[in-house]
């Protein structure tokens, strides 16, 4: 079966948008500063954005704190509205009991990845956005095609749009590594959880 190509999909809705002169409200995932710089770049243009900050997963208040206010300061430079959510690691715990051994790119990240996508979407849907999508195509060690089953799956069942993607395409990934250099962005070694970073 032929593979498929998100970051084309995602193009054809950009340049369609483009050529229609639509903005359709776009609520972007966003993982962190860094990884979304490069996300922000290409999708600015082509909707109206606002970036989402929630991410349970992360570790400490303190790492999490320091990863929102990042995001903040970016979304600022770059004109894009953010919503920061409370860290609520809870709700993180509560989805990955029983998969803490789990190797990165196991069981436990999708069902971090669910739990993001899912909020995201609920969010979107409360706020009457078109789209919802998210960064975590941008980097070279999470698997975008199951992040965008994910996604498509998350959105049929809470009745939004999901925008596919693959960041990592087009050097999205060396793009953020420019970006972040750009705007002085704090660059964290690990993923996020406690387990990542053991
Ligand atoms: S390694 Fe990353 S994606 Fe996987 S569970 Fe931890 S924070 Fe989530």
């Amino acid at each position: 079966m032929n593979k498929i190509n998100y970051d084309a999909a995602l193009q054809d809705i950009i340049e369609e948008n483009l050529r229609l002169n639509k903005r359709p409200k776009l609520l972007l995932h966003s993982c962190c500063a860094p990884c979304s710089s490069t996300c922000i770049e290409r999708l600015k243009d082509a909707f109206d954005l606002t970036v989402f900050y929630y991410n349970p997963n992360i570790d400490t208040e303190a790492e999490y704190l320091l990863r929102a206010k990042e995001q903040q300061r970016l979304c600022e430079n770059l004109n894009v509205k953010t919503v920061v959510t409370d860290h609520l690691s809870e709700e993180f715990y509560a989805q990955v009991s029983g998969l803490e051994g789990e190797p990165e790119g196991g069981a436990r990240c999708i069902k971090c990845f669910n739990l993001r996508l899912n909020k995201t979407a609920q969010f979107a849907k409360e706020h009457s956005f078109d789209f919802f999508a998210t960064t975590l195509t941008l980097s070279p060690l999470k698997n975008s095609e199951r992040i965008n089953g994910i996604g498509k799956a998350v959105g049929e069942k809470i009745g939004v749009k999901y925008l596919p993607s693959d960041f990592k395409k087009r050097n999205g990934y060396l793009r953020s590594i420019e970006l972040s250099k750009t705007y002085s962005l704090y660059r964290q070694n690990y993923c996020g959880c406690e387990f990542s970073k053991k």
